[in-house]
């Protein structure tokens, strides 16, 4: 096809396509228009990135390598990456058609995992123990898993690779990554910039394929020691069982269905942003989207007008011009899933404050766009308040009290993210105690960081991602013990 571009995987420092010859487009969701192709692997080349991580492990210059040196490489590939953001990003908005300044910023911002990890590479500590045994003398060191295999979903390719890139390679693992089908370039693109940084062969390989196809060979293979997986709770829970077999490790990153909490006593124009930036930033395609907005019942009816009316005035369109609020969505089947929510919300009773259909506007195009909509009334116990949708569609619940708040809150099988909006410092800290979410954030939303851990409570996850502790998910801890005299004591009994 003429104008598409061609990206291809990296097994053990070689390009590679795939074994089955075949391929997978990627539509940009702007145009509607097929700009790329990504190998379509089959089992075959899973295997062979497997083996090629697992070699890397075993033997060859990352298995000697001292963690100073792993960590100048993870500092480099960060000072790359800072150099191509642009590129990277550009990427990256063709694939999912998320804003392009929104990518940008991430790809601006993703070296500093590489920096912060780096660093963190020759700080992994073991001990001497004080041991209670005469003559004997122990210590623990902290060992790499092995072979990691990193499963990524399609709203921030990048960024959510990083979590689990920089730490497993700080570690000194070994990578597989599987980047979702529907948004895989950019993925491909990082591995020129691994190469350059002077990364050793098959320490970090890639296959780009679907998760029916490839999946079961990537979590059940016995090289693979760990899988780190971001996606949806049922890809997870799935995931998690089959990795059971072998007993790898695992962590999940999964969905969620957070509650923004507003209270009357809020600075209303800051909540209201809050409100805003929680569920339309990339037309709701995020994990930590606030989708249940909870506004409290003295100012329901006010603050829920002042929403209506910002999100009214959000501009749709082309998501790399710099004035545009809301991109389309990432894929055809995702806006159908998103359509398909609106109805069972009208079904449900909720009422209709804002959109609820494809904008019917020539100038989109055949960009793949959902109207930014706002249900009202909502009760907690519709559908549309206890399944993830993934797109732009806010359900405001009126509350009456704090303790009602924390109830609502927490009437969920997720935990991933909240939002507080209140001016009152004891109410803040009462609720940062009682919302049952592996992140509150107070009179802000949507803000991440290297340094602080994220990931969820109850099915939004498991494990923890960026922040020290992090390192710790890609380690493993063995114990020496060393005789420091001749002889050994009765051999039938435990020493
Ligand atoms: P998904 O679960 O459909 O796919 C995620 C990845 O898993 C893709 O690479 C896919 O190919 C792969 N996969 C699918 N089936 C598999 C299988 N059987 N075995 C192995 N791999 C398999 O998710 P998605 O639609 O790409 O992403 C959206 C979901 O991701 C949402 O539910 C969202 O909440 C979640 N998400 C979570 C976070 C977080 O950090 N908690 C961040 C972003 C997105």
């Amino acid at each position: 096809m003429e104008g598409v571009v061609r990206f291809e995987n990296t097994v053990s420092g070689t390009r590679k396509t795939s074994a089955t010859g075949r391929w997978i487009e990627s539509t940009n969701p702007y145009t509607g228009e097929v700009w790329a192709e990504v190998p379509h692997c089959g089992a075959e080349d899973a295997v062979e990135a497997i083996e090629a991580a697992h070699a890397a492990f075993v033997k060859g210059p990352w298995a000697k390598m001292t963690a100073t040196n792993r960590g100048k490489l993870l500092r480099r590939l960060g000072d790359l990456i800072a150099r191509d953001a642009e590129k990277l990003a550009t990427i990256e908005t063709r694939d999912n058609g998320k804003l392009f300044a929104e990518m940008h910023g991430q790809l601006r911002y993703i070296p500093e995992w590489f920096y912060y990890f780096g660093g963190l590479a020759d700080k992994i500590e073991g001990g001497v123990l004080p041991i209670d045994k005469p003559n004997l003398f122990a210590y623990t060191k902290r060992e790499a898993l092995g072979v990691v295999v990193c499963i990524t979903p399609w709203n921030s390719p990048l960024l959510l690779l990083t979590w689990k890139l920089a730490p497993a390679l700080a570690a000194g693992n070994t990578i597989v990554i599987k980047p979702s089908e529907f948004t895989s370039c950019s993925t491909l693109a990082l591995m020129e910039l691994v190469a350059e940084a002077g990364f050793p062969e098959g320490v970090v390989n890639t296959v780009t394929g679907y998760g029916n196809e490839i999946g079961a060979t990537l979590v059940e293979h016995p090289m693979v020691a760990k899988i780190a997986f971001t996606g949806g709770d049922a890809t997870g829970a799935h995931i998690y069982s089959a990795a059971a077999k072998s007993l790898k490790h695992v962590t999940l990153e999964l969905g969620g269905k957070s509650p923004n909490i507003v209270f009357a006593d809020a600075n209303i124009d800051d909540a209201v942003k809050g409100a805003i930036s929680g569920i339309f930033a990339a037309s709701g395609q995020t994990c930590i989207a606030g989708s249940r907005l909870l506004v409290q019942k003295s100012i329901y009816e006010d603050f829920s007008k002042k929403v209506v009316d910002f999100a009214r005035t959000a501009r749709l369109g082309d998501p790399m011009e710099g004035t545009t609020q809301v991109g389309p969505v990432t894929t055809l089947p995702q806006r159908r899933k998103i359509l398909d929510y609106i109805e069972v919300a009208k079904g449900e009773g909720a009422r209709c404050l804002l959109g609820g259909a494809v904008p019917d506007e020539p100038a989109l195009g055949k960009g793949w766009f959902v109207q930014p909509t706002i249900f009202g009334d909502v009760s907690n116990k519709m559908r549309i308040a206890r399944e993830e949708v993934f797109g732009p569609i806010l359900s405001i619940i009126p509350f009456e009290d704090d303790e009602e708040a924390v109830e609502i809150a927490n009437d969920t099988i997720y935990g991933l993210a909240s939002g507080v909006w209140t001016s009152n410092i004891q109410r803040a800290f009462n609720m940062a105690d009682n919302i049952r979410a592996g992140t509150v954030w107070v009179n802000t939303y949507r803000a991440v960081s290297f340094m602080a851990p994220f990931g969820g409570y109850k099915m939004s996850g498991i494990g923890r991602e960026s922040g020290q502790a992090a390192i710790d998910e890609y380690l493993q801890t063995k114990t020496v013990w060393i005789n420091l005299a001749d002889g050994v004591a009765n051999p039938f009994i435990l020493r």
